[in-house]
């Protein structure tokens, strides 16, 4: 694999798997949130500035049946050219003559942007002659788009072995794996791991996986009511999954059995109806009364919480302590953001990643706070698990 640092680009066209799959504003069509274009950025402007060209390539949506004109990137190509400050030419499709004739007239400095990948139903069937064809595009393959890595599609990771001795990631996928890295492989201690969100089920793995590295583990949001079951406690209406309680008495075992500090929220803010408005108490998180609901962490939960993560030199965050999104229940949320931000001012070293829990660090306008806010929640997962990402093994074999 190439090295994006040293490798020459003069004379030579690179093709980006870029993530430009942005939100657009249903009426206009315009770009509503462009963090992943500028994220892209620098990678595409270092090319540009080393001498060559480029030939952006990306999916937006979902859809189903060949090209749909809400899903072409068309809409995107103003938005771009405004972010990298030069003109982006574009291709109204990405494989055969009309982006052949495109990709070739490129001169140095220009920026061609390919039509949606996913109009092509072989993109996500991942066919290799397909993937042939998007090859012939560039001189060079650059993968920078982190969020689809864990998908062996033909633009992310098939189109790799076109390019045995020219492949390499972008600045954006480096970082990524960077700081995943550093939390999986540092022996900075304490290293502590917050893991909330709405399920067991869908954490488990990654769970399961922490628990082997971390000194502190603290469950949050809404898995926390089965494990507080799991141990005998009363939890009302609250979110349970009871085919996970055994698996909930596991995890605790082996968190005893490692040392691990297993931390389950010890106080709760619940509520008589899932609604910002309903009536609402702090309770025993163990003592819930029936018909009411716990949807946030109470005050001690919250200062235990802050005593560990001010204590921790390495920080993992993923999943909201509560329902965040309703005011009234995002304080336990707010108050783990803040103690990640003042252990992070402290010297520690912060991973944000996960959906839920960048857009919480992003309603609490603490993005710039924390070290690194990951942009591929999906793919992140599946790095922390240890399942080897499809988009990056072909970069690197
Ligand atoms: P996830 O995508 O699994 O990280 O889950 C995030 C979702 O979990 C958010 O939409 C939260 O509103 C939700 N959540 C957090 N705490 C609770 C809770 N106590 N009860 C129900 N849902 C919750």
């Amino acid at each position: 694999m190439a090295d994006i640092h040293t490798y020459d680009f003069s004379g030579k066209r690179a093709l980006i798997r870029v993530d430009f799959n942005v939100p657009l504003d249903k009426e206009t069509m315009e770009v509503t949130d462009d963090t992943r274009i500028r994220a892209a950025a620098p990678t595409i402007l270092h090319v540009l500035k080393n001498g060559g060209s480029v030939v952006l390539m990306s999916h937006l949506g979902r859809p189903k049946n060949g090209p749909e004109d809400t899903f072409s990137l068309r809409h995107i190509v103003d938005h771009t050219a405004k972010v990298l400050g030069c003109e982006v030419l574009f291709a109204t499709d990405c494989i055969g003559e009309t982006a052949l004739a495109a990709s070739s007239a490129l001169k140095t400095g220009q920026v061609l942007m390919l039509e949606n990948v996913r109009f092509h139903a072989e993109e996500t069937a991942g066919d290799v002659e397909f993937a042939k064809e998007l090859a012939k595009n560039g001189d060079v393959y650059i993968n920078d788009a982190f969020g689809t890595a864990h998908r062996a599609h033909a633009s992310t990771t098939v189109i790799a072995q076109f390019f045995p001795n020219d492949k390499l990631f972008g600045f954006l996928i480096e970082a990524e794996i960077k700081s995943v890295d550093r939390v999986l492989n540092s022996t900075d201690k304490p290293l502590t791991a917050i893991v909330g969100g709405a399920k067991v089920s869908s954490k488990i793995t990654i769970i399961e996986r922490l628990i082997e590295k971390v000194d502190n583990l603290i469950v949050g949001g809404g898995m926390a009511y089965t494990f507080v079951k799991a141990k005998g406690g009363k939890v009302g209406a609250s979110l349970v999954e009871d085919d996970y309680l055994d698996m909930a008495r596991k995890i605790i075992k082996i968190a005893e059995d490692r040392g691990v500090n297993l931390y389950i929220p010890t106080d709760t803010i619940i509520a008589d109806a899932f609604d910002n408005n309903a009536n609402r108490k702090e309770v025993a998180i163990d003592q819930i009364p029936d018909g009411w609901m716990g949807l946030d962490t109470g005050t001690q939960t919250s200062s235990d919480c802050r005593e560990i993560i001010l204590a921790s030199k390495l920080i993992l965050w993923n999943g909201p302590m509560g329902v965040f999104e309703m005011e009234n229940f995002q304080k336990g949320t707010a108050d783990v953001a803040n103690a990640i931000v003042d252990a992070t001012a402290n010297g520690a070293f912060s991973l944000i990643g996960g959906g839920d829990s960048v857009a919480a660090i992003n309603k609490f306008g603490l993005a710039d706070k924390v070290s690194y806010v990951s942009t591929g929640g999906g793919a992140m997962l599946e790095y922390l698990e240890g399942i080897e990402l499809p988009g990056i093994k072909a970069i690197r074999e």
